[in-house]
């Protein structure tokens, strides 16, 4: 293994480091390694903005394509200060395994502008998400790149994305996911990713034996993955204890109201100062003694100085890379079962497909069946991975960037890459 184990490495250091863990369980050959380690192509553009005072200012705006070697490139784009070039590419990396594990027909990619989305106004969103969308639409297409919502962008940012690139383009509704319903969006999208990380912990629980109907949950952020993950595992019977979102936490061990912390989100922005729960701050929040842990927020938050502090013994990570690999090691060595980003936030990019396929036939599906389809491909990604992992004695993140890697590697070797 190339990759040294440190608790400094960038996210896309640690999204190789697991890539070559997985390759070296399944003897990929130094060739192969190469191609899969790197990306097919990376673009950096400046998005210049015409703020609403009237002065200009330019951003960094990255699409990272990592792998089309199963299909089109698909992921999502994100508007974070941190949105750097190697946090894009590690993204990217990611999606492509996604993709493998959970058999959708695509590659895998990643988009980011580096910004502070809550600190800019609707039309000046608009104005770099019009801009954005041009600098990089020469790489897009529906058979190209098909982009989608992530960390702080939303189904307006997809129509205006849909926009901008049929502006250029011509209507083509299937160039990007996530979309509102009005604009040919799927029903059942905006919840899919929570939705998706239920199913697996249901899926878990039915594996192992292990508690969900009034387990204790606790979700680190309060976004589009968190709160609709707290919602739909509420709705499933599991008892929602504490969650949390930029400003901070609040817990009641008693159980929160899902339902009523969603309007008071809705209301005042925040789940902080929610009637009758305690405060609670997200560094608390990872280490409380609950069933289930689900990072729904940023990269990076379980690390080498709290991970021999988590007492959850199985993590979920419904936020992308939120354990270093360090972190990883320890939650290992405790026996702490992680069920992996790859796997447990899938449900997003699998409605996207069907969003993509419903597009293209210019069919729509109803909810229920979209629900259905959901719960099919999720419960058989959690198998192949959870019989991988029994068979050969690995941990569920090692069996799943396995399977990854290795669909990929056979369709590289198909097309003739290698
Ligand atoms: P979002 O912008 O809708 O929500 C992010 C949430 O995290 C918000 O509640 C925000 O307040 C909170 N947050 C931000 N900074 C925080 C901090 N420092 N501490 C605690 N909470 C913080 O984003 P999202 O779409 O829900 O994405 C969340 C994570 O899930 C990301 O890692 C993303 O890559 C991943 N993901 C998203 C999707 C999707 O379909 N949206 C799919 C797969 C994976």
């Amino acid at each position: 293994m190339a990759v040294k184990l440190s608790d400094r490495m960038s996210p896309h250091e640690s999204v190789t480091y697991f890539f070559e863990q997985a390759a070296d369980h399944i003897a990929l050959d130094d060739e192969m390694r190469e191609v899969l380690r790197g990306s097919y192509r990376e673009i950096q553009v400046q998005v210049p903005v015409r703020m609403d005072d009237g002065q200009l200012f330019v951003f960094n705006g990255y699409r990272v394509q990592h792998n089309g070697a199963r299909g089109p490139y698909k992921g999502g784009v994100r508007y974070h200060p941190d949105a750097d070039i190697d946090e894009v590419r590690a993204l990217a990396a990611l999606m492509t395994w996604k993709t493998a594990v959970t058999d959708l027909p695509f590659g895998g990619a990643k988009g980011g502008v580096q910004c502070e989305p809550f600190m800019m106004s609707e039309a000046e969103l608009q104005r770099l998400t019009r801009r954005y969308t041009q600098m990089i639409g020469h790489v897009l297409g529906v058979n190209r790149d098909i982009p989608a919502p992530d960390m702080n962008t939303n189904a307006q940012t997809m129509a205006w994305m849909m926009d901008a690139f049929g502006q250029r383009f011509g209507y083509q509704p299937a160039c990007v996911t996530g979309k509102p319903i009005e604009l040919g969006g799927s029903l059942g999208r905006e919840a899919a990713t929570g939705r998706g990380v239920v199913f697996v912990m249901q899926e878990y629980a039915k594996d192992k034996r292990y508690p969900f109907e009034g387990a204790r949950v606790a979700v680190q952020g309060f976004g589009n993955v968190g709160s609709w993950a707290a919602r739909i595992a509420a709705q499933a019977g599991a008892k929602v204890v504490a969650v949390s979102d930029v400003r901070g936490g609040i817990a009641d061990a008693g159980g929160l109201d899902i339902e009523k912390v969603w309007v008071h989100r809705d209301v005042t922005g925040s789940v902080v100062g929610f009637p009758g729960a305690d405060e609670i701050t997200n560094e608390a929040l990872l280490e409380l003694d609950v069933d289930w842990l689900v990072p729904a927020a940023l990269g990076g938050v379980i690390h080498e100085r709290n991970a021999s502090k988590i007492r959850a013994p199985v993590v979920v990570e419904a936020a992308n890379h939120p354990i270093t690999p360090v972190a990883d090691a320890t939650l290992a060595d405790s026996g702490i079962v992680v069920i992996p980003d790859i796997l447990a936030n899938a449900g997003g990019v699998t409605v996207s497909y069907f969003e993509w396929t419903q597009n293209i036939q210019q069919f729509r599906w109803d909810e229920e069946q979209v629900n259905t389809q959901l719960h099919k491909i999720m419960a058989k990604a959690y198998r192949d991975v959870s019989a991988m992992a029994a068979t050969e004695s690995a941990g569920m993140r090692e069996a799943a960037f396995a399977i990854g890697v290795s669909r990929v590697a056979r369709a590289a070797r198909l097309r003739g890459y290698v």
